[in-house]
């Protein structure tokens, strides 16, 4: 056990918020995120289970002159959730993690903001419903009340947009300890929380908001029927920028669910770290992921056949799924992106990532590292369809600009390239580097991993260069007006602002947060 930085005031504030489970364990692994890390550890990690507790406890801190950062399972690298200072606490939510309604009839579902996305698609499969967006890559520990917070896309994004455009309504509680609701369940009456625009959208303040606006406790999403049928395909391509293209006209035609780049180390990368062709787990879920018995052999069959001996001859990799009604519509949607991506010169290859993607959605968190023990840094932005080419070529110089560092250092780089509903198009870059890793890279391994692990040594040096190159990438992607999901304290947002935005964003902090205690600094930058 870490001894509190300060005792009494952890015992003040157990006596002031009765009940709710407080400690002061592994205060280590709550003073960094992904890549930032904080200059003190928290005082204490608080796990509420009820929104009774949350309000108990912000009533506390703000008593008390506590700041609260809001925490879901920690997946996040935008120093959005680590201590601001030694009196910060740490709101753990991820015991909030009940499915509270599932209504098949109003197509809606109301969750605890700690449920997984992972948890929340094995309670909808079988009624054969789905949320339009249905989780993050990070799926399998990543909270629905945090991806929200960040506006997080991924799986159903490529046609369907962000978490943001899935929710119905939220109830939060705000840094006066009160109770918020909106959407249409927030009447004086006894109301349903099926329709998110009852007046002025509420809800959508609070989406993207990194947690600063309040502490999300309830939230409900849309419900749709799942998919009848699914078609995958994969394209390599010897021009990115020639992709990009292909990937902003499949997500205007609103063709697939989602259409993912990569390039070619990081896609080679995939296959090999991960064994895709040789895995008997990984064949097994694909059997059982498949729409029937004989096509899952098929695809798991044709994955052991294929997997690994295309991984070394691949450019750049576009992997797309489709969803159709029957299998006539997912079949012409997916002639129809064939048909995008040969125009834009891409060459059709076997398409294992699709295939173990649709079979494997959350796969377990042991990449925090490279296989080789390195550190890594994602950086994205969103930009228009139009721009994506230049937004990549513009990326690209910032490499260029510190080509010298990165080869002292030994700092690599790769790329995710995403499609992002009819308007826009997601360009990730991915930074490794050598250097010690946090206790959170290493949390959810097991001991095979554990002891396999390349532990490698503290490299301030390099960690600057990196620093420095993603300021460059981000000023750089500012420049062409990039949005981006993960806010927190990494992306500059309120300075970025119109000033007529920028006050009205600052009037509403400080009536829903007047002593500035939830999340500090988190758009606000
Ligand atoms: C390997 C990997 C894959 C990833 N894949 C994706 C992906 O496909 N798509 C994507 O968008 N991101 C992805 N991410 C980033 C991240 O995992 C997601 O954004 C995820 O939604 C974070 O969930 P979390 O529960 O870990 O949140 P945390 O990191 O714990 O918190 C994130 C933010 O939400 C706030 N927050 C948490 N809970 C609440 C709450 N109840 N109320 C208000 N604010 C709250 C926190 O203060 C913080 O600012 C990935 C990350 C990794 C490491």
């Amino acid at each position: 056990m870490t001894p509190a930085a300060d005792p009494s005031l952890v015992a003040e504030l157990s006596s002031r918020a009765p009940g709710l489970a407080l400690s002061t364990d592994d205060l280590e692994l709550y003073r960094t995120d992904i890549y930032y890390t904080a200059e003190h550890a928290p005082l204490a990690v608080a796990s509420p289970i009820s929104a009774d507790e949350v309000a108990g406890l912000v009533r506390a801190a703000r008593e008390l002159r506590l700041s609260l950062a809001t925490r879901g399972a920690g997946l996040s690298y935008s120093a959005g959730y680590i201590p601001s200072d030694a009196r910060t606490v740490i709101v753990d939510m991820t015991r909030m993690n009940r499915i509270v309604e599932i209504n098949a009839v109003d197509r809606y579902v109301t969750v605890q903001p700690g449920v997984t996305w992972s948890a929340l698609r094995d309670a909808l499969r079988p009624l054969g419903l789905t949320t339009p967006f249905w989780g993050t890559f990070s799926g399998l520990f990543a909270t629905i009340g945090a991806s929200l917070s960040q506006g997080a896309k991924f799986y159903g994004s490529a046609s369907r947009g962000t978490s943001a455009e899935s929710v119905l309504g939220l109830r939060l509680v705000t840094g006066t300890g009160e109770l918020l609701v909106t959407g249409s369940a927030a009447s004086s009456d006894p109301a349903s929380p099926f329709f998110r625009n009852y007046g002025p959208d509420l809800t959508g303040i609070f989406l993207g908001d990194s947690g600063a606006f309040g502490i999300k406790v309830e939230i409900t999403l849309q419900l749709i029927p799942a998919a009848a049928e699914t078609g995958v395909c994969s394209y390599s391509f010897d021009d990115p920028v020639a992709q990009l293209g292909a990937m902003g006209q499949i997500g205007s035609e609103l063709l697939a669910s989602e259409c993912l780049g990569m390039d070619p180390f990081s896609a080679r990368s995939r296959m090999e770290s991960e064994g895709l062709a040789a895995d008997f787990k990984t064949l097994g879920s694909v059997v059982s992921g498949s729409g029937s018995f004989v096509s899952g052999v098929a695809n798991a069959a044709r994955i052991a056949m294929q997997g690994r001996r295309f991984a070394s001859k691949i450019g750049y990799l576009m992997n797309c799924i489709v969803e159709g009604r029957d299998r006539q519509d997912a079949r012409s949607r997916l002639r129809r992106v064939q048909q995008i991506a040969k125009d834009a010169g891409g060459k059709p290859i076997p398409a294992s990532v699709p295939r173990v993607m649709r079979a494997i959605p959350f796969p377990r968190m042991n990449g925090l590292l490279t296989p080789s023990g390195k550190r890594m840094n994602w950086l994205h932005t969103v930009v228009p369809n139009s721009r994506g080419g230049e937004c990549f070529q513009r990326t690209e110089a910032a490499f260029e600009r510190h080509a010298g560092a990165m080869k002292t250092n030994g700092i690599d780089r790769g790329y995710l390239l995403s499609t992002h509903g009819p308007s826009g198009v997601g360009i990730e870059t991915l930074i490794r580097w050598s250097d010690a890793p946090y206790p959170i890279h290493t949390q959810f391994m097991n001991e095979a991993e554990h002891a396999r692990l390349r532990r490698r040594e503290p490299n301030p040096e390099a960690a600057r260069a990196v620093a420095e190159l993603s300021q460059d990438i981000m000023a750089e992607w500012r420049a062409m007006g990039g949005v981006h999901m993960q806010i927190g304290r990494k992306y500059p947002y309120l300075k970025t602002r119109l000033p007529e935005t920028a006050g009205l964003l600052s009037n509403l902090k400080r009536h829903l947060d007047p002593d500035g205690i939830i999340n500090p600094g988190n758009l606000f930058k």
